[in-house]
């Protein structure tokens, strides 16, 4: 059984006492404990939060970490920062990442490497453009960027790694795929992991989908076979919709 997960990316948005708040509206909330909800917020705010969701079933994670552990690579962060804190989880290879900061599907794959060392679970992201779709490509797309992202991983790693489908067509758009389309990325990423893998990596891991997800469209996705979850940057932001996200 594949537990649900509904990770909120807060993305560069909230400063410290922003994100105290926020956490604070959010615990007001009684949350499903057969899901799991994760709040990946801006680095500055990590031990504060982690320090505020002590008593909850609220796990933490990070947005961003860099593969090696020390060294001369002025304002990036170690993931043994990271574990120091206690953070659970951290996203890699986020769209906006790649698609502004040079993230490359090898460093998406050194930083799963890394982030698995030093046992935190990647939320690795993955999804086409809308060109990409428009010429058919998604799915050549997509499975270039998981096999990538998975070179090398152990199988024993795997089912501590969380895949994101993220269109990035869709990402805070306001345009969310369709449940249908979602679900059949999400099926034919576990198929190239059943593939690489076994058949039982591949029914055990977990495969979110992203990318304008709201209260109102939640349902219907967590309704699909393939779909674990969702990874989810704007209703993240506003604990309510945080809370109808997790209790879908
Ligand atoms: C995201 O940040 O990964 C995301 C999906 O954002 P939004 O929900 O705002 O589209």
């Amino acid at each position: 059984m594949r537990k649900p997960i509904i990770a909120g990316n807060w993305k560069m948005n909230n400063t410290i006492s922003d994100s105290l708040a926020l956490i604070e509206e959010i615990k007001k909330h009684k949350l499903n404990e057969n899901v799991e909800a994760v709040v990946c917020v801006p680095f500055t705010s990590l031990s504060e939060v982690k320090k505020a969701i002590e008593s909850t079933n609220i796990k933490l994670g990070a947005q961003n970490l860099h593969w090696e552990e020390n060294g001369a690579y002025t304002g990036e962060i170690s993931p043994l920062m990271l574990k120091e804190i206690g953070i659970d989880y951290c996203i890699i290879g986020h769209s906006e990442r790649r698609q502004y900061f040079n993230e490359t599907d090898e460093t998406v794959n050194k930083k799963i490497k890394t982030a698995l060392k030093h046992n935190i679970k990647p939320i690795v992201c993955v999804g086409e453009t809308l060109e990409e779709r428009e010429a058919g490509r998604e799915e050549e797309i997509v499975k270039e960027q998981v096999l990538k992202a998975f070179e090398d991983i152990d199988i024993k790693d795997v089912e501590n790694i969380v895949i994101a489908y993220e269109p990035i067509w869709a990402i805070g758009t306001g345009k969310t795929a369709s449940s249908e389309d979602a679900n059949q990325m999400c099926k034919f990423i576990r198929s190239i992991i059943k593939r690489k893998y076994e058949e039982k990596t591949g029914e055990n891991i977990r495969i979110q989908y992203g990318g304008s997800v709201k209260p109102n469209t939640i349902k219907e996705l967590m309704e699909k076979e393939d779909i674990d979850g969702a990874l989810v940057g704007g209703a993240s932001l506003i604990a309510e919709d945080f809370a109808k996200l997790v209790n879908h």
